[in-house]
């Protein structure tokens, strides 16, 4: 088994004598408890082995613009439809096991982990939730035949369970981060809805991007734009946890998909419904055979696209990825813990913009100030207090 990183995160946990044993048996035991969670560390694992690697996509095998061939597969979900249709392929083809989220059928507003039987099951998880959910499995037992589909921190942390090329297949998406699962209540209130009497949510998807769309007991819908819930309610109330996230472009993945979409430089779409599209990423060689597998048995269509053409499509990812190492100081300043990334060329991009970062770093001191955080955690106050009292 693969542990995700060699160092801890926080202090010097581990730190060992000349003997090479540690000082402290509870350090120890933090230190190798550290060890194994992704969350500590993230490792861009295909960075040497895949054929290309942009500096900020990542490691690549193959790029397509990339949609479900079946209509209803492709309207039901975010953007084109590809992951459920990876998963429906996954189970009809090659007689596998597909594994991701669905809504609660006892509270809709509530996504659960599902492990898909049929198409309809697949299609009724389609779409994003955004809301908390945790999708990742235990993937040592798994076998190849498997495919799951989730986040790119649960991905990179089921990678780090298992040798390269070995378990489940894993599918993510592009992730800008998790909404709290008050800011749904928040936008079915707002929509002068009651949050308890929603019996269906979505939150896009039915069109692309699709609205976000509650229906309640008595038979009435509450809805609204994309741009709307998403830019008013629910991305406000995404953690710093994923403020600071490296790998929303799913670098773990063996196939990672995400909207290709024409947007303003906020990253909204420009354009009213429309038939869905996804980029589709190749991060393996695994990736690139599944999904021509899938493309040659008809449930995937592909054609190939240019990185310049994903990355215009995706300008929050590509400032959040070029401008991570601002957040991460000052993350780091407040006295705030955070994700090491390796093998992302987090150093390597801010050296190219400088300026950018230390711009980037004072905005992230100051919203985490407004969170009411201080420098230093508000460890430095007392030491200045008491050389100023001198
Ligand atoms: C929280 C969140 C943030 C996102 N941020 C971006 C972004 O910044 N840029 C971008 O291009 N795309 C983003 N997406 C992804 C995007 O909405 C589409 O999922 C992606 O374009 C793939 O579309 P699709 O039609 O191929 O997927 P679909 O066919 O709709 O399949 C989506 C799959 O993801 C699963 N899923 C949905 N929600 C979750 C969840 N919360 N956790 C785990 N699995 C889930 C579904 O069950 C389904 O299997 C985000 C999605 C989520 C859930
Ligand atoms: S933004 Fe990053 S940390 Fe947050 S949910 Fe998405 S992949 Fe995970």
């Amino acid at each position: 088994m693969r542990t995700s990183g060699s160092r801890a995160a926080y202090g010097d946990a581990g730190r060992s004598d000349a003997s090479g044993r540690h000082r402290n048996p509870f350090l120890h035991r933090r230190h190798h408890f550290q060890e194994g969670l992704p969350g500590v560390t993230v490792r861009s694992p295909f960075r040497g082995a895949a054929a290309h690697r942009h500096p900020i996509l990542g490691p690549y095998e193959a790029v397509w613009r990339a949609n479900a061939c079946d209509a209803e597969t492709r309207h039901a979900g975010s953007s084109g439809g590809v992951l459920t249709a990876l998963s429906i392929w996954n189970l009809e083809s090659r007689g596998g096991e597909s594994h991701t989220v669905a809504p609660s059928s006892r509270e809709p507003r509530r996504a659960v982990p599902v492990s898909l039987m049929s198409k309809e099951q697949a299609l009724a998880s389609a779409s994003s939730r955004y809301a908390p959910v945790a999708a990742a499995r235990d993937v040592t037992a798994m076998s190849g035949q498997e495919a799951v589909v989730s986040k790119p921190c649960e991905t990179a942390s089921m990678r780090a369970m298992v040798d390269e090329g070995a378990g489940p297949l894993l599918l993510s998406f592009f992730c800008a981060g998790t909404p709290n699962q008050t800011a749904t209540d928040d936008v079915i209130t707002r929509l002068g809805g009651e949050p308890e009497d929603v019996v269906k949510l979505r939150y896009r998807g039915m069109g692309w991007p699709g609205k976000f769309s509650a229906a309640l007991s008595d038979g009435a819908v509450v809805e609204t734009e994309y741009d709307d819930s998403w830019g008013r309610t629910l991305g406000p109330s995404v953690p710093w946890r994923c403020r600071t996230c490296g790998d929303g472009m799913g670098e773990s993945a063996d196939l990672v998909a995400g909207d290709l979409w024409e947007t303003d430089e906020r990253g909204y779409p420009l354009f009213e419904e429309l038939e869905g599209y996804s980029v589709l990423i190749a991060r393996t060689q695994r990736g690139v055979e599944a999904a021509r597998a899938a493309a040659a048995a008809g449930y995937i269509q592909l054609e190939p696209v240019s990185v310049e053409e994903v990355l215009a499509a995706q300008p929050a990812q590509v400032a959040r990825r070029e401008r991570l190492m601002g957040r991460l100081v000052a993350t780091v300043l407040m006295g705030l813990p955070i994700t090491r990334y390796q093998g992302f060329g987090v150093l390597r991009e801010s050296g190219k913009r400088p300026r950018a970062i230390y711009k980037e770093a004072l905005g992230a001191a100051a919203r985490l100030r407004a969170r009411g955080y201080d420098w230093a955690g508000g460890r430095v106050r007392p030491v200045l207090s008491k050389l100023r009292g001198r």
